[in-house]
């Protein structure tokens, strides 16, 4: 009876030497016995140490033992206890013994038989014993791993669930860097967007962390413009870079120091991988096997949000803008002009808004052709949108007529603006079938002095007033509400005289 090469170890209180050599004898060579004679009994060390199966107690040893000193070996849980008694004791009470938490009581004389039997029902308690505690202990993990799948499905749904409330990217983005930050320490979250334009050319938007400097902000630039590249098959044409917020106490990000610190997971959905996020890890632990899992899970459903974001952002610029010039169109005009109104309210700012119209444009329709007609008009658009700022905006308000917001913009300055830009279109050559022809542009001008309160209608009329007014006076020019600005002497050339 051995457990593995070591003796198992079975210990005696106040034996007598007959009964140490009858014990020893009766457990045969897998057993080594130690005996405590009378008056001494095992120390904190012993315990501390050994694992013996049985201690032999001689009755009257056992009841000399200091009470705190039986105590302690009564809550002893490692060694069954049995009681050895003398020939002429006799064990009155049975439950006393159990009570005392002796396994059972031998008495002496100490036979082979009496002593392998207290041996192998304190063997068979040991494996009961043993049982429990490995049960207990899978039992303890089994919900300490359900705890941590909870967990873990609770973070996905708080995720999912952010992710989808908003269908602006930035906000999606920050949201999912907030969330991963519980899933893995993280200094900062990027990504890079991409579709492709209209000549099937990809365009980028990237996601970049606020507030880094310079170098940092190209290191990460790079580094997803090249992410990009590789997941994608081929560069990114052009790119634009929007920063996620910052959050108060957080330290600006910068160049990481190993590669293990940057962590690319491509962004795909319905098939097609149109971005890529990339995690700057904080130096740490490597993910264990459930963070990975939760990690590409989010990650696929963000990709899903950010999809979405993205056909939404397609859809609404779809909705704004012409589908002929590009330019917005007038709903969105309209829209714009009423913020911009409002804004001119609360700040006293002046504006400006310029009406233009293309002069004699149903000759260039008759005479070249609609689809000419059709190309005049994306010039003319692409012109206006050239010549102005990014603050201003340019919208095609019908047929051939173009409106152009100038906030911050005073009547004069508007006037300047207009004159440059009806010489630009007046300078620039078509070609039909061979045959160069040129256009000119009417230009009405309106404005808000600071302070003024005007309503839409009124400053759209305003604006029309003077278009009309500069057609009334020959064409090719910008005429103000007070008057005209430019009278060109060829306003008689032009599409006039290409009918
Ligand atoms: P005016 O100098 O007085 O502005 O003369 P005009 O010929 O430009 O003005 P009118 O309003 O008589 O004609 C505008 C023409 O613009 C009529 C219309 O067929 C044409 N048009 C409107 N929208 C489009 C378009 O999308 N494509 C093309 N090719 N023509 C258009
Ligand atoms: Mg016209
Ligand atoms: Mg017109």
């Amino acid at each position: 009876m051995t457990h593995g090469m070591r003796p198992e170890q079975v210990w005696g209180l106040g034996l007598t030497d007959d009964a140490a050599a009858a014990i020893s004898a009766a457990l045969g060579s897998g057993y080594t016995l130690r005996n405590w004679p009378a008056g001494q009994h095992p120390g904190e060390r012993d315990l501390g140490r050994a694992t013996p199966l049985v201690i032999f107690a001689v009755k009257e040893a056992w009841d000399a033992l200091a009470p705190s000193s039986r105590k302690r070996l009564e809550e002893w849980e490692v060694a069954q206890r049995v009681l050895v008694l003398t020939e002429s004791q006799s064990l009155s009470d049975f439950d006393e013994l159990l009570e005392n938490g002796f396994l059972s009581a031998v008495s002496e004389p100490l036979t082979d038989k009496k002593v392998r039997d207290v041996i192998f029902r304190a063997q068979e308690v040991k494996s009961l014993y043993d049982d429990i505690f490995r049960m207990t202990r899978e039992i303890m993990l089994e919900r300490e791993l359900l705890a941590r799948k909870t967990d873990l499905v609770l973070f996905l749904n708080r995720f999912l669930t952010r992710a989808t409330e908003s269908l602006d990217p930035t906000v999606i983005l920050d949201n999912a860097r907030e969330d991963l930050e519980l899933l893995l320490p993280m200094r900062g979250l990027m990504a890079i967007l991409w579709q492709p334009g209209e000549s099937g050319e990809l365009e980028a938007e990237l996601f970049l962390e606020p507030e880094m400097d310079h170098d940092a902000e190209r290191h990460w630039t790079e580094a997803l413009l090249r992410q990009g590249a590789k997941l994608a098959g081929k560069p990114m044409q052009s790119y634009r870079s929007t920063f996620l917020d910052g959050a108060a106490g957080r330290t600006p990000v910068d160049i990481p120091q190993s590669a293990e610190e940057s962590l690319a997971l491509p962004l795909r959905a319905g098939g097609q991988t149109f971005g890529c996020l990339t995690l700057y890890r904080a130096k740490g632990r490597a993910l264990g096997k459930d963070q990975v899992q939760t990690l590409y899970a989010s990650v696929g459903h963000l990709a899903l949000a950010l999809r979405n974001a993205a056909l939404f952002s397609q859809v609404k610029v779809r909705a704004d803008h012409d589908g002929l010039t590009r330019i917005h169109n007038r709903r969105a005009f309209d829209e714009r002009l009423v913020e911009e109104l409002r804004r001119h309210q609360r700040y006293g700012h002046s504006m400006s808004l310029l009406m233009l119209d293309i002069d004699h444009f149903k000759n260039i329709n008759d005479s070249y052709g609609h689809l000419m007609g059709d190309h005049v008009l994306r010039e003319v658009g692409k012109i206006i949108s050239e010549q102005l700022r990014s603050t201003d905006f340019t919208a095609r308000y019908g047929g051939e007529e173009f409106v152009v917001i100038l906030p911050l913009t005073t009547e004069e300055q508007s006037q300047v603006l207009a004159e440059r830009l009806r010489q630009a279109i007046a300078e620039t050559r078509f070609t039909s079938e061979g045959k160069p022809f040129g256009i000119t542009v009417s230009i009405g001008t309106a404005a808000l002095t600071p302070g003024a309160l005007l309503k839409r209608r009124d400053l759209v009329d305003k604006a029309d007033k003077a278009l009309y007014q500069a057609k009334k006076l020959g064409r090719n020019q910008v005429c103000t509400s007070q008057g005209p600005v430019t009278r060109s002497e060829d306003a008689s050339l032009g599409a006039a005289s290409a009918g």
